[in-house]
């Protein structure tokens, strides 16, 4: 906010004042309703979230361009992760059949070419105009990882993406177990890496999974994003998967299929892990 002072003797002053969003006293800022993010509040301590499915263009705002910025696994692209849209949904709709409540759900409408989600704000966008999407985004999971926790305790969010990687495989994505400490801290290295971790419920389930024997290291360039980064095992207290489907898991009518195998691994690892 910038304010003009004009003294009575013609000297103008600026003066800009920092309005403090984010003021510990008055908590986190509230997550502002934006039409290009799609919100569900839960009930199940759940979080999903897809940040690069959306098709929609954001207003006034221009494809990014990514000039001068890191490529790679954690750097610039701006290519869509094709049906995880859709395929979140789906999981959304399988867990509420599965459990009888709903999971929490945070899904972009915006295409990646103007918003990266999944990036800290100085890769995310270049346009100032596309920050309030993009904080809508940030925001509501980060609002809804804190509801979680203060009332279930504890918590799962899984990043769902799509992968050209390994077209018929699930790739992990928790920076080599970094986003899921808190997990491994209360219940033991096997609630990661063994038969009944998420990843060994998901090949119960019929997915074929990398890493194929749970403990390897994870695909480098797909290993867990800003997302899982964020809140899984720190202060948000719930832990975090990165989901990478391959395109076997994607094509539109496999959705159902892939979903059904995805809630039936949520509801086996809530059982053991989590407290509803
Ligand atoms: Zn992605």
């Amino acid at each position: 906010m910038k304010y003009l002072i004009r003294l009575a003797a013609g000297a103008v002053f600026a003066l800009t004042v920092t309005v403090a969003l984010a003021d510990d006293s008055k908590g986190p800022p509230k997550p502002v309703a934006n039409k290009l993010v799609t919100v569900q509040h839960g009930a199940l301590p759940v979080i999903l979230s897809a940040p690069h499915g959306g098709t929609e263009d954001v207003p006034g705002v221009k494809p990014r361009k990514g000039e001068g910025l890191p490529t790679g696994g954690n750097g610039f692209f701006a290519g869509r992760d094709g049906n995880t849209e859709e395929l979140a949904a789906a999981i959304s709709e399988a867990i509420e059949k599965t459990m009888g409540k709903k999971p929490y759900l945070v899904a972009a409408k915006f295409h990646r070419k103007f918003i990266d989600a999944n990036r800290p704000p100085e890769i995310a966008y270049e346009d100032k105009a596309a920050k309030p999407t993009y904080d809508a985004y940030r925001d509501q999971l980060a609002a809804y990882c804190r509801e979680v926790k203060k009332q279930h305790g504890s918590g799962l969010l899984l990043d769902v993406h799509g992968q050209g990687a390994m077209k018929d495989t699930v790739i992990r994505g928790t920076k080599d177990g970094k986003t899921v400490s808190l997990l491994t801290s209360r219940f033991g290295s096997q609630a990661h890496t063994g038969p009944k971790s998420f990843f060994g419920l998901l090949a119960t389930n019929g997915c074929k999974v990398f890493p194929a024997n749970l403990t390897d290291t994870e695909y480098a360039t797909l290993n867990g994003g800003n997302i899982v980064q964020t809140y899984g095992s720190g202060d948000y207290g719930v832990d975090a998967i990165q989901l990478e489907f391959g395109g076997d898991f994607r094509d539109k009518g496999k959705l159902k299929a892939t979903a059904e195998k995805v809630a039936a691994s949520v509801k086996s690892y809530a059982d053991l892990y989590l407290q509803k």
